[in-house]
């Protein structure tokens, strides 16, 4: 028998992959997948694209990845929460407005980081890097990464992150995030699911704790990414046994993001009857089937 193999994270050029959403499809066909999701972050742009693209025989799981954040609400400490969320639907007013505010929000940010990196003399044009971006994209780190390697400054992305835009850098700016209670609301009042991404990625700097995930299971979330690229082995133990005890729905997935990460589409999968149960709570917006 064929096992099912489905990656549910994955970015096309609707945000800061580099693959459009057709190349995506053919990539996950590429590499085997029966299944995969488009997660653009912020954004469904790519969904229509991704569908037409579809071969005899591939699913595409229409998708997001959310930009929310934790407060606690004792220390007042903020956390970045990256939210998957699926099969929800994507007219939904208040989930709408909700996301055009955050691409504006993304896109003064992102300028205000390049204005801080022109004022400083780096060879980074704001005017330049925002003209690139296409109407309404949801501007991210990665576009000026772009912007340097382009100017030679770095010699890849991850260079770029290393040495300029990384967190505890002097050009990070952060943004209005929503947060991750509201959008976990707003997806199941759309009919659909959500997951959070790569809870424990310590490398991308400060990761909620355990009891956040208590909470927010006891929130309405649905699952929780246990593989991960940025999840170590201990991680990986770690946040399936969290998800056993709290019945969240564990994935795994690649977060693939073109050539802007060296992570292949399809190098982690999720089990499929996670997946299984994971659709089977949602009501929002089908599967589309190829
Ligand atoms: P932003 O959404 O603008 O805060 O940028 C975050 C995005 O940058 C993530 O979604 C990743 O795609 C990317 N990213 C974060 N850290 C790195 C890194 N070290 N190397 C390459 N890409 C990264
Ligand atoms: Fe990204
Ligand atoms: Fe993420
Ligand atoms: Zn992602």
């Amino acid at each position: 028998m064929h096992l099912m193999r489905i990656d549910l994270h994955t970015h096309s050029n609707a945000s800061d992959g580099t693959d459009s959403p057709a190349e995506l499809v053919d990539a996950a066909a590429r590499a085997g997948l029966d299944v995969v999701a488009i997660t653009d972050h912020d954004t469904t742009a790519g969904w229509e694209q991704a569908a037409k693209a579809l071969r005899p025989g591939q699913t595409l799981v229409p998708g997001a990845e959310l930009s929310t954040v934790s407060v606690d609400p004792r220390t007042g400490r903020h956390v970045s929460v990256h939210l998957l969320a699926y099969l929800f639907d994507s007219t939904s007013v208040a989930l709408v407005a909700e996301q055009s505010r955050l691409r504006a929000e993304r896109r003064t940010r992102l300028r205000g980081m390049a204005e801080r990196m022109a004022a400083d003399g780096l060879p980074i044009d704001p005017d330049e890097v925002m003209a690139a971006l296409p109407a309404d994209a949801p501007a991210g780190r990665p576009h000026l990464a772009q912007a340097l390697v382009r100017a030679g400054k770095v010699v890849d992305v991850n260079q770029a992150f290393a040495e300029y835009l990384g967190n505890g850098r002097g050009y990070y700016l952060p943004r209005q995030d929503t947060p991750v209670e509201t959008a976990i609301d707003m997806i199941a009042d759309a009919g659909g699911v959500t997951v959070m991404a790569h809870p424990f990625a310590r490398s991308r700097g400060a990761t909620i704790t355990p009891e956040v995930l208590v909470e927010l299971a006891a929130h309405g979330l649905t699952g929780v990414e246990v593989d991960h690229p940025n999840h170590d082995e201990a991680t990986r133990a770690e946040v399936r046994g969290l998800a056993d005890e709290l019945g969240l729905v564990r994935t795994g997935s690649s977060d693939y993001h073109g050539t802007n990460k060296t992570i292949a589409i399809g190098a982690e999968t999720t089990d499929p009857a996670q997946f299984e149960a994971l659709v089977a709570r949602a009501t929002g917006s089908p599967l589309v089937v190829g």
